[in-house]
């Protein structure tokens, strides 16, 4: 018997229909007699936005209410192209946040990984990195800043002023730490939680209900740090880390360090998971100062659909398998210009060449399992 699983194929504007390509090459390459996946492309994006009208068309709606899972590539144009679209109807604040919103997908995972043999990517030096990164920041992804009241007028004086608001309840608190604690079990039982609260009241109650939840994990050594030492911390001495649990903000700030560290931001996939459906995309934007050239880094967006395979299809062996091939791929030598190096001996290749080579050494792997 086929398991048939429905997604949701949302390519996204600048590079995102390039890497999307990539993914659903090695997507494809893991279709057997036993699992088919049934892909549904739809518009979304700044592009959809000139297309027809919304960056959030309801056909895009109706075939994500409809799929097993979501995946999505990045949105949002350059600074010139997005002054043509009115501010609220741009794509990230009409788009990505009601998409996160409407599926509450409260639990964003956002592996920083470089395993020893590639520490050559990364910026550090050597000494700092040797052994490799291996850090899982988990985002809260629908509460915060970003989700808060906005206010925004003409005050007595004649000022234009902006007002923004910053809520958690401990409930939302409460689910992301739950998910945060139940990763660091099974990962390295050590949870960092990065907080601000000698300034932020919110802080003040994330970090006590962190600590109630600590409660029913004796198991997980926690770890509290304020956000701006956690940015220091984790250029000094990355490996010290394992699990990290942030607020809204800090995560979008934090992770975008982490692809830093990688060498990257085309190294950074994400799952953001919800009660009944999960969203799968790279952590970095649409690169519009690459876009349009074949060379733009498919890994996040492959990365995506080994997360999605492995937290919605319980597809966890397959999964393994792309991280391997993509491993393996990079450890012969082989990468996208961004992660060229002039005093290494590595060999840039386009986009679609390096999701072919994933593609060929994910097949060798799959065969061998089966064998
Ligand atoms: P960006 O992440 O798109 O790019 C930052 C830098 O990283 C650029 O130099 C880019 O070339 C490089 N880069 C990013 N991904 C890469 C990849 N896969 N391969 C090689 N290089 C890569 O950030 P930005 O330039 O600040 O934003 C561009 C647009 O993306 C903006 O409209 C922004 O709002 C949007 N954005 C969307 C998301 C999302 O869809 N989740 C996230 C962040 C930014």
């Amino acid at each position: 018997m086929t398991t048939r699983y429905t997604i949701a194929v949302l390519e996204g504007d600048g590079i995102g229909p390039e890497i999307m390509a990539a993914a659903l090459k090695v997507l494809d390459a893991c279709a057997s007699d036993t699992v088919a996946f049934d892909l549904r492309v739809v518009p979304f994006g700044g592009q959809a936005y000139f297309d027809t009208g919304s960056v959030l068309p309801a056909e895009t709606l109706d075939a994500c209410d409809a799929a097993d899972a979501i995946l999505k590539g990045p949105i949002g144009l350059s600074y010139e192209d997005s002054q043509k679209i009115p501010v609220d109807a741009q794509p990230e604040r009409a788009g990505l946040l009601p998409l996160r919103q409407r599926y509450r997908t409260f639990a964003n995972f956002r592996p920083v990984y470089l395993p020893p043999e590639l520490v050559h990517f990364s910026p550090l030096k050597e000494r700092v990195v040797a052994g490799g990164i291996d850090i899982m920041m988990i985002r809260e992804l629908v509460g915060g800043l970003y989700f808060g009241e906005k206010e925004e007028g003409i005050d007595a004086q004649g000022r234009r002023y902006v007002k923004e608001t910053l809520e958690y309840d401990d409930d939302e608190i409460r689910q992301v730490m739950v998910v945060a604690f139940d990763e660091a079990r099974k990962r390295g039982k050590l949870l960092h939680n990065v907080h601000k609260s000698n300034v932020l009241k919110s802080s003040v109650l994330w970090n006590s209900v962190c600590s109630e939840v600590h409660s029913e994990y004796p198991d997980v050594d926690l770890r509290h740090i304020i956000v701006d030492a956690a940015a220091t911390a984790l250029i000094l001495n990355p490996r010290q880390f394992d699990v990290m649990v942030m607020e809204n903000m800090f995560g979008d700030i934090l992770s975008d360090l982490g692809g830093g560290l990688l060498g990257s931001l085309g190294l950074m996939p994400s799952a953001s998971v919800g009660p009944e459906k999960a969203l799968y995309e790279p952590s970095h934007g649409s690169a519009p100062d690459i876009a349009g050239q074949g060379i733009a880094n498919p890994y996040s967006m492959i990365g995506s659909v080994a997360l999605m395979l492995d937290k919605s299809f319980g597809m966890e062996r397959t999964a393994h398998a792309i991280w391997e091939a993509m491993r393996q791929v990079f450890a012969a030598g082989y990468t996208t210009p961004d992660l060229g190096d002039p005093e290494e001996d590595l060999t840039p290749i386009s986009t679609l060449a390096f999701a072919d080579r994933v593609v060929e050494a994910l097949d060798g792997l799959l065969a061998e399992e089966k064998s």
